[in-house]
């Protein structure tokens, strides 16, 4: 597929690579992203190198490539430089720094939220995270608070300064979801959801979007599924990667660690990944974390609660704030052997004696009989890391 980027083109130079493009071959997309237009069109394979040429001689046109995977917008080819998706002002993913983002796996009261996301903002996390409208396996499980969720999301944010991310299950929240979230979550099962893939697409907001990839989604699929969000004109696509149906009975999914590397090469944008999900218990979370920025992860999604064992959902592999907060500084010291930063926390940490990166590694297992809830809180002498 041949993909032509134009920039600062006016409309007539626009038509004139339009129908040059309609009378080589088959005119597929025109795209109008914010501060360019991305032109698709097949040409057959022996006239692909004079189509080319002739391209790049056209005025507004800036580059031009033959993308042979399916998955096209989302091609690592498809632009000179990776992707950084600019949230808030002050906040952007694909850079330097990598990006965690913590909070509950569900909005459960303001009571909840507010103490979660100002205990992971003085770890370092830079947006909160909070599931409002759930999808759960069960429909007698909890559902999420749905619009008042949005609403403490909402106080949270002017409360913390922290930028939201959210989850939307359905077209018909698209709106409410856009005036008040971030960053707009789309969730494991709704991975393959097309239309509803089109629609955050097609937000005048161009809100960004953190798409997660399907449980046996193929990372092409998973590509082509950005594609549908890019295609109508959003760049801001954030992908996540959070485990798949893997050996393992004792964690709740398994990642390939190999698959954060091989999307680094296959795409230009961000790559967060969610240890959460993958683990399933919060004594791996911080081994999987570790892992994924070590491969190369450009942000972290991390499920954080005040009182886990009272969590109305993902319990097990909820982080209590100190975990967070001892994870956090471990992954600050990671970062720079990496090239990459991690926020400041803004109070000082608690950390179990020990090497570092040892501790970044997991728990003695349980003893049987041993109730989980007695093993959150840290084991054995701590000591206080000053101004970490
Ligand atoms: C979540 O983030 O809480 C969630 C439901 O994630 P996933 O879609 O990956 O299961
Ligand atoms: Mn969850």
């Amino acid at each position: 597929m041949l993909h032509v980027t134009l920039r600062n083109a006016r409309p007539h130079e626009s038509a004139a690579v339009e129908e040059r493009l309609v009378a080589s071959g088959r005119f597929i997309k025109r795209i109008r992203n914010p501060d360019n237009e991305v032109m698709l069109a097949k040409v057959g394979a022996g006239e692909v190198a004079a189509v080319t040429a002739l391209l790049e001689a056209m005025p507004g046109v800036e580059r031009v490539v033959d993308i042979k995977s399916r998955y096209v917008l989302s091609a690592r080819a498809a632009v000179a430089d990776r992707t950084v998706v600019r949230i808030t002002d002050e906040l952007s993913i694909g850079g330097t720094e990598v990006v965690v983002i913590g909070g509950p796996c569900s909005v459960e009261s303001h009571e909840q939220t507010s103490s979660v996301a100002l205990a992971v903002k003085s770890a370092g996390a830079r947006a909160l995270r909070g599931g409002a409208f759930k999808p759960r396996t069960s429909p007698f499980s909890f559902q999420g608070l749905e619009e008042d969720g949005l609403d403490i999301l909402e106080r949270v944010r002017s409360e913390t300064g922290l930028p939201v991310v959210s989850e939307l299950m359905s077209v018909r929240k698209l709106e409410a979801m856009d005036r008040a979230v971030d960053v707009i979550q789309i969730g494991m099962r709704n991975a393959l959801n097309y239309p509803l893939l089109k629609e955050v697409g097609a937000l005048a907001s161009r809100r960004p979007v953190l798409l997660k990839c399907g449980i046996g989604t193929s990372l092409e699929e998973f590509l082509c599924a950005a594609d549908y969000v890019l295609a109508e004109g959003n760049p801001n696509v954030i992908l996540c990667l959070r485990g798949t149906v893997g050996i393992s009975q004792e964690s709740r999914c398994s990642m390939n660690i190999v698959d954060v590397s091989a999307l680094r090469r296959m795409t230009h944008l961000p790559i967060v990944v969610d240890p959460s999900h993958v683990a399933g218990r919060w004594e791996f979370v911080p081994s999987v974390a570790a892992a994924a920025l070590v491969a190369g992860a450009d942000g972290l999604l991390v499920e954080v609660h005040d009182h886990p064992e009272d969590a109305l959902s993902d319990a097990e592999q909820s982080l209590k704030p100190e975990r967070f907060h001892q994870m956090m500084h471990r992954l600050r010291l990671l970062a720079p052997v990496l090239g990459r930063t991690v926020a400041e926390c803004e109070t000082p940490v608690c950390v179990p004696d020990g090497h570092p990166l040892e501790e970044l590694c997991l728990e003695a297992p349980p003893k049987n009989g041993e109730p989980r809830a007695a093993r959150h809180g840290h084991a054995g002498p701590a000591r206080l890391v000053a101004g970490a």
